[in-house]
């Protein structure tokens, strides 16, 4: 259930709602707009009666959420999720950002040539994973905090932000010391605790579309998070898994369209996971822009031959660079100004 609150509701108004929903067992989640106040109610085994709250001071109208993912719906929040990062960059509604690097950090020099490459490309966020979810036990696992030193000395010296996976709960102090995004992937998507824990970090979270997830599982998952009280959500399409073989997934781009009508998170896309061969990245990378995706993330090595994770995926920064020119270009194209992408993608 959501109480919206009359444009003139005052915060002692808010706070009797608070009060009321707590005082029946449940729980109050506030959510202010920049249109309208609105809270919403979780934790409650059944219908709650619309009048407990409708005839209390400041209120506008109690609507009842269908949804079972209910605060990342669009129902209770209509405007996008904007992440605010500490240099200045936003995240969400009309921005667009570009996160690249290698699957893995793998040493020093690469990682910093491929940041400086990627930075001058145009990307704002360095990936890189130091914690990696390997299928065999025996390929590299990454370099661990030593590899999220490197990621911290690449944002010192280009000051891109910089996002790398968190694998499991014992790790996640670690992780989010260093990093700027906490990315979760494909693998953790329906792992609760770690989810649960993402939430109750003051940090933004990357979560990955699970392998077989469907779009309301994602959605689902995602509230997990954010019902432990970290607002700062970002969902990412990376491609699912399909009878096909002759990609590495199957890349949902339609997901990228049905994501950005029924959630207020931002929505990124990984064209490199999604397909697998990095011929297919830049045709992925465009298809999500058209699609309405709100960034990108995308593996970029110097030497792909010799990478020591999903080398046959990434592009070489020459092929990045031309993409970027692209994508620039397709933005413009689709007047994706500040003030008309929201709202063009909401009533395509
Ligand atoms: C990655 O980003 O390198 C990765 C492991 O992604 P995913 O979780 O989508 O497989
Ligand atoms: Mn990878």
């Amino acid at each position: 259930m959501l109480i919206v609150m009359k444009p003139t509701a005052v915060d002692s108004d808010i706070r009797t709602v608070e009060e009321r929903v707590e005082q029946l067992g449940f729980f109050a989640k506030t959510l202010p707009g920049a249109q309208r106040t609105a809270i919403a109610i979780t934790g409650n085994p059944g219908p709650i009666p619309s009048d407990y709250f409708a005839c209390l001071k400041g209120v506008k109208e109690v609507v009842r959420v269908s949804s079972p993912y209910k605060l990342v719906s669009r129902e209770v929040m209509p405007e996008d999720t904007i992440i605010k990062f500490a240099n200045g960059v936003r995240l969400g509604g009309s921005n667009f950002h570009v996160m690249a690097g290698p699957c893995s950090v793998e040493n020093r020099e690469l990682l910093l040539s491929t940041a400086r490459h990627v930075k001058a490309a145009g990307a704002t966020f360095l990936r890189g994973g130091a914690f990696k979810p390997r299928t065999s036990p025996y390929a590299f696992q990454g370099l661990k905090e030593e590899g999220l030193k490197l990621l911290a000395e690449a944002r010192e010296e280009t000051g891109l932000l910089i996002i790398t996976e968190v694998k499991d709960t014992e790790t996640l102090p670690l992780v989010a010391q260093y990093t700027d995004i906490l990315q979760i992937g494909a693998r953790n998507m329906q792992n609760f605790s770690l989810l649960e824990a993402a939430g109750r970090q003051d940090k933004p979270v990357m979560l990955k579309r699970g392998m077989s997830a469907t779009i309301k599982e994602l959605l689902m998952a995602a509230e997990y998070i954010v019902n432990a009280g970290n607002n700062q959500v970002i969902l990412c399409e990376r491609g699912i898994r399909t009878f096909e073989t002759m990609t590495r997934n199957t890349f949902d781009v339609g997901a990228i369209h049905m994501l950005r009508r029924l959630t207020h998170l931002p929505i990124l896309a990984d064209p490199s996971h999604g397909i697998g061969v990095w011929h297919g990245v830049p045709a992925l990378a465009r298809a999500a822009v058209v699609a309405g995706a709100q960034g990108l993330i995308i593996e970029v090595h110097p030497r792909p031959a010799d990478a020591l994770s999903d080398g046959p995926q990434s592009l070489k920064p020459k092929k990045f660079e031309q993409l970027m020119e692209q994508i620039r270009a397709i933005r413009v194209v689709l007047n994706r100004t500040p003030e008309r992408v929201a709202g063009e993608t909401l009533d395509a």
